[in-house]
């Protein structure tokens, strides 16, 4: 006889791994299979963002970010180290160990909360049954009430720079060198161009980053953008815009890539390449081809606002469905999908999702840019303050960037906050809550903040908005 549970959910990413546990709590039976194996041979829970992603990235951007401060900040705060040395191994060593216990910790989480945790592939066939084929067994049918795909994403393979896993190598490569690059090549100056870049840089390496866009972080605020990159211009990251990639290849002693930019055909050759120009949803072998699920153009699952696919009871969340590849995207999706299940009104306000990249300075934003309100034609006022005013900042010596605020002319109400800075990623926390609530520039204005801190900063942005800076000329 087949198992049956209420729920059954493919993937145990952010996303999966969230809705098994929401929908535990709501009372269902539910089971939750994944297939990731990690390098040393092991089955984990957590997919993408554990594994590979959000926390070994931010473990190595903490690791190095020390290491480039105590060689060349201590000084200034009177600590005498008389040289600082890096061990990468004791790093990597550590960033393994907060991957092991974070991943083991969803095994915990599920056997807390009743979720059954399996181990091996997940395949939806038609009548909402899935076919479990556990890593080291056969295949069993489960039954399920509904079923939640959240296969996740895979790094998007260039034809003319194939990944070879030692010289040009995906991120989850580049998270896990066992040694420092003297040269290092980066195609694509997004997300992971950016912070793994900046990872390798700080710890040595000569990092040369080309992307085929000519506007830097297109999807940033222009002012943003603008500070960001000659920030990390004096970092030493050197960024090449408006660079066509032709041929990568690679050899025994490093790879030599041709590209194209305004000046004509280039060569570089470095010891490394990271191909880093987005990712792709993962859906090989996840549905039947009868299962009814559809893809669209770029392969991502079908869904609507809710999440549901074409199919009854089946649902899609995550990095494999439209929006951006972020986990905590995933990770509400889950919560919504969960609570609908329960027959529990939820939504998902797509509108206000914070975007961070963990780059120094810190760079984060919420709700929208200057240009995507000109281009709406609504009238709007804008204020910004800059961390080199903030006493907090100076005691940091992390004085470089500013918030700043852009707001409705017509009701005030807060439209886009883009902050550049020390801490950005967790300031912009209540700028998120601050456009959930739909909050004016003046609530803003009349919240008490700490002082000295970082969020005063937030704060006199919205001062100045109105002219009304207390700790800056005002413009
Ligand atoms: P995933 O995390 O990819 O998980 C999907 C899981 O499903 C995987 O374990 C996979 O093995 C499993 N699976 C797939 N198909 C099957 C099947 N048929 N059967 C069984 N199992 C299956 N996002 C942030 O928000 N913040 C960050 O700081 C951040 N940093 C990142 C850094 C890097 C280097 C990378 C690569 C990504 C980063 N991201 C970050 C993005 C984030 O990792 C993803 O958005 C997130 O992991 C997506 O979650 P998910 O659950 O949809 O998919
Ligand atoms: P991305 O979309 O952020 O950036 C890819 C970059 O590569 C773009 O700037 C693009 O113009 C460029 N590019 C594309 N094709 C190119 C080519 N042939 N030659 C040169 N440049 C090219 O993608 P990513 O950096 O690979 O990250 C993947 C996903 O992971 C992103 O969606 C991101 O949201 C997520 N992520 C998030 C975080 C975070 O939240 N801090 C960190 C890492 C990754």
């Amino acid at each position: 006889m087949s198992r049956s549970f209420d729920v059954v959910v493919i993937g145990a990413g952010p996303a999966g791994y969230i809705a098994a546990i929401r929908a535990a709590q709501h009372g269902n039976t539910v089971a939750c299979i994944d297939e990731w194996q990690n390098r040393d041979g092991k089955y984990a829970f957590g997919g993408t963002c554990l594994n590979a992603g959000c926390i070994p990235s931010k473990a190595l951007l903490e690791s190095s970010e020390l290491y480039h401060r105590a060689e060349h900040e201590f000084g200034k705060h009177g600590i005498r180290t008389g040289g600082v040395e890096m061990d990468i191994a004791a790093m990597q060593k550590r960033r393994a160990g907060i991957v092991r216990q974070l991943t083991g910790g969803i095994a915990g989480l599920f056997k807390a909360a009743r979720v059954e945790g399996l181990v091996g592939h997940g395949k939806l066939l038609k009548g909402r049954k899935v076919e479990f084929t556990p890593v080291d067994g056969k295949p069993e049918i489960l039954e399920a009430g509904h079923v939640i795909l959240a296969s996740g994403s895979e790094p998007i393979e260039l034809p003319i720079a194939k990944f070879d896993g030692d010289r040009i190598i995906d991120s989850w490569d580049a998270l896990e060198l066992d040694e420092v690059p003297g040269t290092l090549g980066v195609v694509g100056a997004g997300v992971i161009g950016l912070e793994l870049g900046s990872v390798w840089a700080r710890l040595g390496s000569k990092v040369t980053i080309l992307e085929a866009m000519d506007d830097f972080l297109f999807m940033a605020d222009r002012d943003v953008a603008k500070i960001a990159a000659a920030e990390f211009k004096k970092q030493g990251l050197d960024i090449k815009l408006g660079a066509t990639v032709k041929n990568a290849k690679a050899g025994k002693k490093g790879v030599k890539v041709d590209y194209e930019d305004k000046n004509g055909a280039q060569t570089l050759e470095v010891d490394k390449l990271i191909v880093a120009v987005g990712r792709r949803p993962v859906t090989e072998n996840l549905f039947a081809d009868d299962a009814g699920i559809q893809l669209d153009e770029r392969g991502f699952i079908v869904v609507d606002d809710e999440c549901r696919t074409r199919v009854k009871g089946v649902f899609a969340i995550g990095d494999c469905v439209r929006g951006p590849m972020l986990a905590h995207k995933g990770s509400d999706e889950g919560v919504m999908v969960a609570d609908l299940i329960a027959g529990e009104i939820a939504e998902m306000n797509y509108d206000v999702i914070p975007s961070v990249l963990y780059t120094n300075p810190e760079i984060a934003w919420t709700g929208k840019t200057e240009a995507e309100v000109r281009e709406s034609g609504k009238a709007y006022k804008t204020g910004q303050f800059p961390f080199m005013a903030s006493g907090r900042a100076k005691a940091m010596e992390q004085t470089s960037g500013f918030v700043k605020i852009i707001s409705s002319r017509e009701d005030d109400e807060i439209l886009g906050v883009h902050i550049v800075g020390p801490m950005a990623g967790e300031l912009i926390s209540e700028a998120v809550l601050a456009l959930e609530f739909s909050a004016s520039t003046e609530d803003l204005q009349r919240t008490i903040h700490a002082h000295p801190s970082l969020a005063e900063a937030v704060h006199e942005a919205s001062l100045a908005v109105d002219g009304k800076a207390l700790n800056f000329p005002n413009k």
